[in-house]
């Protein structure tokens, strides 16, 4: 079983000898465990096929184990690869959805979502709808949605994935940003082993149906990737990543 030194600290997640099975015999995870500490930035990595989105889907309570137990808080929100909005909300209504039905009068509900709006830096574009956006824009306000909603753990299904490196490097110097002024523990799925080493306090590899490994990412940042100890570190998850 791997072990993390995070399961000496505060943990908000954590997998003890999680097995899951579809439809009786669709094989997805099989005795994972790992726990992931208060803030924590924990990446999930592995090839296709291997079980990340199901980690997550079990972190977000989608889908229940078959085996083991799995230790979460009630209240996550998950942004997806393609951002999911609304296609006939604007960009605005889209980030404040989340919070209609929890009672909150309209002039909060707009403020709060205001205030993501304003933190992902999407100011101007209120009015605009899903359609109008850049793919950048749309996994900004995808951001913003699962924010506004003040969830304990936000989870992000390969967000970055299909957006092109600018914009990427730009998203990934706000999440990081966001990380660290909310405080907010973040598990995200990636299939890039050197986003996962820019982002990560741990990275959760995943291969074969199982955690292989956890790794400890104790860069200083900002992180570099053409510097010595983030090239060590990436080619250290490499090695395991293709063993
Ligand atoms: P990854 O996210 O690493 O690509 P997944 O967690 O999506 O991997 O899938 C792990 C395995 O579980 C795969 O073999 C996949 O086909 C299987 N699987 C995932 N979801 C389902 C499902 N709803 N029904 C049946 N099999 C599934």
């Amino acid at each position: 079983m791997p072990k993390n030194t995070a399961l000496n600290k505060s943990v908000i997640i954590s997998f003890e000898d999680v097995s899951k099975t579809y439809d009786g015999k669709d094989v997805a995870l099989v005795g994972a465990s790992f726990a992931v500490p208060h803030g924590a930035f924990a990446c999930v990595i592995g090839p296709s096929g291997g079980g990340k989105s199901t980690v997550l889907k079990l972190i977000a309570g989608i889908t229940e184990p078959t085996a083991g137990a799995v230790v979460k808080p009630k209240n996550v929100s998950m942004v997806f690869q393609a951002g999911a909005l609304m296609p006939w909300l604007s960009a605005l209504e889209n980030v404040a959805f989340g919070l209609h039905g929890k009672g909150l009068s309209m002039a909060r509900i707009r403020s709060t979502a205001q205030k993501y709006f304003k933190m992902l830096g999407l100011q101007g574009l209120e009015e605009k709808l899903p359609r109008e956006l850049s793919g950048g824009e749309r996994q900004r306000v995808g951001i913003a949605r699962a924010l506004a909603v003040n969830p304990h753990v936000l989870l992000l299904d390969e967000p970055f994935s299909a957006l092109d490196p600018k914009t990427t490097d730009e998203l990934h110097k706000d999440i990081i940003k966001i990380w660290k002024e909310t405080g907010k523990t973040v598990v995200m799925v990636s299939h890039s082993i050197e986003e996962a080493v820019a982002l990560g306090t741990m990275v959760i590899l995943v291969k074969d149906y199982a955690v292989k490994k956890i790794f400890d990412i104790d860069l200083p940042r900002p992180r570099h990737e053409h510097a010595l100890p983030f090239m060590r570190e990436v080619r250290q998850i490499k090695k395991e990543f293709f063993k």
